[in-house]
C-alpha cells in the first residue's frame, strides 16, 4: 500500500514504542518520515531501520515541550523533506503517584510533555497545513483519560488531548485538516515496563495481570496502535474528524 506517497509525516517520540511502530508503518506506506525525539541520536535508530528497508526517514532532536525548538525543527523538516502534511503527537511521559503525594513538579512535567507539546506541535504544524489546505493531526490520548488511580496528572493531560482534538477539528476542518486522537489501553512498551517496575512487578507478570481483566485476554502491541493511527492519518478516514478512538482490547 502507498497511502502516504508524497506526504511528509512528523512523528514525535519516535525513538521507541508506539512512535517507532507508527514511523515504520507510515514509511512502509510511502511517507517521508521525520522521526523526532529528545535527541537525534535516540531518533536515529528508527530512522536507520526505515532507510535500511528502502524507506525515507530522517532523525531530529527536539524537546517538543519547547515551542521555539518545535518551530525551528519543523522548519528544518519542511526544508529537508519537502513539506509537512501529517503530524503524530505521540511524545509522552508518566510520573505516577497518588494525588496527595504528587509533587507540583510532576504535575507540571506531565501536563507539559503530554498536552502542551501537542499545542506546540499542532500550532506550528497548522501553519503549513492551512497554507496547503491539507493536513492530518493524530494525537495520543489514553484510556487513562477516563480516570486511573495514581495518574491524576496523566489522566488530566490525556483528557485535555481529547478536548484539544475536538476543538481543532472544528477550527481547522474548513482548511481540509482532519484532527483525531487514539486512546490506547495497555500497550507493551518501555512506558508500561516502567509502570510494572514501580509497582514491584516484572513486565511479564504485570502484563499477565492486565491481560486477565482485558476482554481480548492480552495486552496490546505498538503495531496495533500504529495501524489505527495510520488509518486516521490516511484518506481511508477522510470524513472522520474530532474523534477519539479507544483501542484497548475491549476494556470498558
Ligand atoms: P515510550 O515511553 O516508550 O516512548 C515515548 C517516547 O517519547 C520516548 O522515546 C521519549 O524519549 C519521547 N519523549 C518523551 N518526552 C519527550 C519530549 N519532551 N520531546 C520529545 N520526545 C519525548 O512511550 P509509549 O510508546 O508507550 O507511548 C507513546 C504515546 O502513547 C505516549 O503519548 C503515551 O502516553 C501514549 N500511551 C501509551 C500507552 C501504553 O500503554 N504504552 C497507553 C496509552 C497511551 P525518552 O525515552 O528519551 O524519554
Amino acid at each position: 500500500m502507498t497511502r502516504f506517497a508524497g506526504k511528509v509525516a512528523v512523528v514525535t517520540g519516535g525513538a521507541q514504542g508506539i512512535g517507532a511502530a507508527t514511523a515504520r508503518l507510515l514509511a512502509e506506506e510511502g511517507a517521508a518520515v521525520a522521526v523526532v525525539d529528545l535527541s537525534a541520536e535516540r531518533a536515529a535508530g528508527t530512522a536507520e531501520e526505515i532507510t535500511a528497508k528502502g524507506g525515507t526517514a530522517r532523525a531530529y532532536g527536539c524537546d517538543v515541550a519547547d515551542y521555539d525548538a518545535v518551530e525551528a525543527v519543523f522548519a528544518r523538516i519542511a526544508e529537508d523533506l519537502g513539506g509537512l502534511h501529517i503530524l503524530i503527537n505521540n511524545a509522552g511521559i508518566t510520573r505516577d503517584n497518588l494525588f496527595f503525594k504528587m509533587p507540583k513538579a510532576d504535575w507540571d512535567a506531565v501536563l507539559t510533555v503530554n498536552l502542551t507539546s501537542a499545542y506546540n506541535c499542532s500550532h506550528v504544524a497548522q501553519k503549513y497545513m492551512v497554507a496547503q489546505k491539507w493536513g492530518k493531526i493524530v494525537s495520543l490520548s489514553s484510556r487513562s483519560a477516563l480516570g486511573n488511580r495514581g495518574q491524576a496528572n496523566y489522566a488530566a493531560a490525556k483528557a485535555g488531548i481529547q478536548g484539544l482534538t475536538a476543538t481543532l477539528a472544528i477550527e481547522l476542518g474548513p482548511f481540509n485538516i482532519n484532527v483525531n486522537a487514539v486512546a490506547p489501553g495497555y500497550i507493551a512498551t518501555a512506558m508500561t515496563a516502567a509502570t510494572a517496575e514501580r509497582v514491584g512487578a516484572t513486565a511479564e507478570d504485570h502484563q499477565t495481570e492486565v491481560a486477565a481483566r482485558t476482554p481480548l485476554r492480552r495486552v496490546g502491541q505498538p503495531e496495533e496502535i500504529a495501524s489505527v493511527v495510520a488509518f486516521l492519518a490516511s484518506e481511508d478516514a477522510s470524513y472522520v474528524s474530532g474523534q477519539t478512538l479507544y483501542v484497548n482490547g475491549g476494556a470498558r
